[in-house]
């Protein structure tokens, strides 16, 4: 038996948290169905719950130095391999109860979970580390800003550009796309102008040039969808063209888990002059990224979606084109020097980053992109390859239901309709056994209204998931089929 605190975190010993009834799905597969691969053949075995081990209290107490050396690779993966269990281990909210069930994460679309290596990084900044960066003579505010400062190598390091002067810091992709939209746009665009928004764009990717389009009345044109989700390539090259100033492009999509040839499509562009901007939201956890080889003129994406706090995400641009963009927003930390007569800004990226940053959310980040590079990264993503091919083969076992976007090479972003039921009340039923999705429209309208659907539920993989949290789902839908009191979906 388990005993949940008040945070519904098991509080009994080692292995007692016991794992729901499986699906049957994993030792005896369904007659027609991929057996389990053999990579996540070893996350099938042993135990599927248990209580994070402990870390060392004298690492938790010690003050550990914000300029100590980087926490070393954190997982030891068996050679040649991705060890998932591992991995869980360093995720305390994988080991918490929900409605009293053992959590079932499989909402990483909207955040991700966060490793013990991040809550640490931000607490220690808090509790012993606490000072502004980029000012003051201090030993905390130059130590608060060498972490700052790693933690803009870090991004550059994960995005793949040698010159950590192209990161700029903000809150997230949304806040990236509208400063490239405010300033690269406004300086940019002019009548006639047009924008090719790929309709498989999260609102984020697609709202901000609505609004600097109107402003510079420019032309948004959408890129439409192939049946299977995606990008229709035909479409895009007829719509390329001499007006052509800016492709906005997913590189992995929040609904579909579509993956379009980002740097076939850039290329392209580029051959119009248009500049690319790449949203990378749900990329970036997911397999790894080098907007050097995509010849990505921006590319953006969320701290939290990729083991990070929220509030801090990263915008790359290209130098030459940040050093040309006017400051989008005015105050301390971009300046040069500030006079009535005539205001001077600091070279990129601080001109690009006014005001205090969130220097407590950048030590998080730095955290979270040294955790992912102490992992063996091609062997996460093959397993979750594996893993998202394995949730796709057991969804498909369940009676009525129907996954939207089977693109090949998508990530685990599995959405999906089960006949005869409304998807906010399936997530909400699924909640009840401690399964986490979401459910309703995934800020991407226009990619569901392409499907003529206005709401769908979405179970997200990331790289901590299991084929037991996939045989929970599946079991748990099919325990559900005809359960009275789930409303039929509405029309249309
Ligand atoms: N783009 C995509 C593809 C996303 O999935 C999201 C978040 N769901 C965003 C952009 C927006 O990210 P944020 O809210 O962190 O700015």
């Amino acid at each position: 038996m388990t005993t949940p605190d008040g945070f519904g975190r098991s509080t009994g010993v080692a292995g007692v948290s016991q794992p729901p009834a499986g699906t049957g799905y994993l030792t005896s597969p369904v007659p027609g169905q991929a057996p389990v691969p053999a990579a996540l053949a070893h996350a099938a075995g042993g135990p599927r719950y248990w209580m994070p081990a402990q870390p060392d209290q004298a690492a938790r107490t010690a003050p550990a130095g914000p300029l100590a050396a980087p926490p070393t690779a954190p997982v030891s993966a068996p050679p040649g391999g991705f060890d998932v269990e591992a991995v869980r281990r360093d995720f305390p909210q994988l080991h918490r109860e929900v409605n009293g069930r053992p959590l079932v994460w499989l909402d990483n679309g909207a955040t991700t979970l966060k490793p013990r290596q991040v809550v640490e990084a931000v607490a220690e900044h808090y509790s012993m580390g606490t000072s502004n960066v980029h000012r003051g003579a201090h030993t905390l505010a130059k130590q608060a800003t060498q972490i700052y400062e790693e933690g803009r190598e870090e991004a550059a390091r994960l995005l793949g550009t040698p010159d950590a002067g192209e990161i700029v810091f903000v809150r997230g992709t949304t806040e990236a796309v509208n400063l490239v939209a405010q300033s690269w746009g406004r300086a940019n665009l002019s009548v006639g102008d047009e924008i090719l928004v790929s309709a498989a764009e999260h609102h984020s990717n697609l709202v901000p040039w609505q609004l600097i389009a109107k402003e510079r009345r420019a032309r948004i044109r959408p890129i439409p969808l192939l049946p299977d989700g995606q990008l229709d390539q035909d479409a895009y090259r007829d719509l390329l063209g001499s007006r052509t100033k800016l492709v906005a492009l997913t590189h992995a999509s929040n609904v579909l888990g579509t993956v379009p040839p980002v740097a076939e499509m850039t290329a392209l562009a580029h051959r119009y002059g248009a500049k690319v901007l790449v949203d990378g939201a749900q990329a970036v956890s997911h397999f790894p990224v080098d907007v050097t080889a995509l010849d990505a003129d921006f590319y953006a994406f969320s701290g939290h979606k990729i083991f990070a706090p929220t509030g801090i995400g990263v915008l790359f641009g290209k130098r030459e084109l940040l050093e040309a963009m006017p400051p989008w927003q005015g105050g301390g930390n971009m300046i040069d020097s500030v006079s009535f007569e005539e205001t001077s800004y600091a070279p990129v990226p601080h001109r690009l980053e006014a005001g205090t940053g969130h220097i407590a959310g950048v030590a998080g980040l730095r955290a979270a992109l040294r955790y992912l590079a102490g992992l063996d990264r091609p062997a996460a993503t093959a397993y979750e390859e594996q893993l998202t091919a394995y949730a796709m083969g057991a969804l498909a076992t369940v009676p009525g239901l129907q996954l939207i976007g089977d693109a090949p090479g998508k990530i685990g972003v599995l959405t999906f309709l089960l006949a005869g039921t409304d998807p906010i009340a399936l997530a909400a039923a699924l909640d009840q056994q401690g399964i986490a999705v979401r459910a309703g429209h995934h800020c991407a309208q226009p990619a569901l209204a392409a499907f003529g659907l206005q709401s769908a539920v979405r179970a997200s993989l990331a790289l901590y998931n299991t084929v037991q949290d996939v045989d929970a789902l599946v079991a748990a839908l099919q325990g559900l089929q005809g359960v009275q009191g789930l409303p039929a979906a509405p029309a249309g």
